[in-house]
């Protein structure tokens, strides 16, 4: 990359790294290549170790995004017709909501004020009896408000449901134990925090999850999402057998494992210790430049990305600003404040790269300036080193 290329620090699509960029740049290989195969084998049992899921949990990769992903969780473990709760925290877990009722699912939603999170307490309150799913957001990149899925995990089991979390802004980077905390469905798009082109949906579910599907009542999934068709599928590319329902994003998949690979290069907690590091260095520096968070409390305060409100008397032209000093950032997302915050991407290879952080917040700290604000850009920088 060169250096006056302009640095992408949204949240999603992100920086990728010369590893990844290279794999993904490979001659396209045909879907039962055996190079294919086995890139997507290697990618199906690291997404185990990336996620913390069991030896029987069961990955799942389609061409698609995130979306896609979530549409998975929505088509094939709960029937119509049955109950599900719906952890609200913003854009994207409204988006779920919506998605659950297409399929027929009588959805009830807990929420919080915008930068906010129900509690555990409030979910407890809001689990009526034959709720059969939890969904919950564990990053929502509207707010940059960050949940604690573990209590989440645990309410869902004491009420006989299971839980699934959209994990399109997390995964990768922010704590999951899928394994340990009994959580049943973990999904992520490949261009947020697993470090790859967009294109890609992920997904592991239990054996809970699986058995749910099993059961599912009603018409079954639109066929494309269907995880009963993907399963032999899955099974084949682990075998290292070629099968075909759907053509695969081969280069995406070759792309997958070298983003893998680099991920558990130091094992995933070192990865996600590498991203709350990150994160608090960024947060230092936002500090420094006056500059408040949309979350309402530090413990909601994503790794993955800042969402920052403008400061009195700057508005969304900042976004331009910022362009105009050649790194990329994202404006606001949720409808109730969009024109009054912006959003900073650092997860994934630029989390790894403190040239890369610190272009951002100078070019954050100088679209200030030429806002008309008056910041201590130096100080800024200075708060940033990764400790
Ligand atoms: C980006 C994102 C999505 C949607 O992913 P797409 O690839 O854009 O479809 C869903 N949920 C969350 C939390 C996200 O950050």
């Amino acid at each position: 990359m060169s250096e006056s290329s302009p640095l992408l620090m949204i949240p999603g699509p992100i920086e990728i790294s010369p590893g990844v960029r290279a794999a993904f740049g490979a001659k396209p290989p045909g879907h039962l290549a055996p190079g294919l195969i086995e890139a997507f084998g290697d990618s199906l049992r690291m997404m185990r170790q990336v996620w913390k899921a069991g030896p029987d949990s069961r990955p799942f990769v389609l061409a698609g995004g995130g979306t896609v992903a979530m549409e998975m969780a929505a088509a094939n473990f709960v029937s119509p017709g049955e109950r599900a709760l719906v952890v609200n925290t913003g854009y994207f877990s409204t988006r779920m909501a919506e998605m659950l009722r297409r399929y027929g699912v009588d959805v009830a939603e807990v929420g919080a004020a915008v930068g906010n999170a129900p509690t555990p307490d409030d979910v407890r309150r809001a689990f009526e009896p034959g709720i059969r799913a939890l969904f919950a957001t564990h990053v929502d990149t509207s707010t940059g408000v960050r949940i604690d899925p573990e209590p989440f995990t645990a309410l869902a089991r004491e009420h006989d449901a299971l839980s699934l979390f959209d994990g399109v802004c997390a995964t990768a980077a922010e704590r999951f134990e899928m394994d340990v905390w009994g959580a049943d469905v973990y999904l992520t798009g490949s261009q947020k925090a697993i470090g790859l082109p967009a294109g890609l949906a992920l997904l592991v579910a239990s054996p809970a999850a699986l058995e749910a599907r099993r059961t599912r009542r009603g018409l079954p999934p639109p066929m494309y999402v269907d995880l009963d068709s993907w399963a032999p599928i899955m099974d084949a590319y682990e075998e290292g057998r070629p099968s075909y329902f759907s053509t695969p994003a081969t280069n995406l998949v070759l792309a997958l494992r070298a983003g893998l690979e680099e991920i558990l290069e130091g094992g995933i907690d070192a990865r996600i210790t590498v991203h709350e590091r990150a994160a608090s260095a960024m947060r230092a520096a936002w500090e420094a430049l006056g500059l408040q968070p949309v979350p309402v409390r530090g413990e909601l305060i994503a790794n993955t990305l800042s969402a920052l409100c403008y400061p009195e008397g700057v508005d969304a032209s900042l976004v331009g600003k910022i362009a105009a000093r050649g790194v990329i950032v994202a404006g606001g997302l949720h409808p109730e404040i969009r024109e009054t915050y912006f959003r900073v991407g650092h997860m994934g290879y630029a989390a790894t790269r403190e040239d890369m952080l610190t272009r951002t917040v100078e070019a954050v700290g100088g679209g200030l300036r030429d806002a008309g604000v008056e910041v201590d850009l130096t100080a800024a920088v200075e708060a940033l080193p990764i400790r």
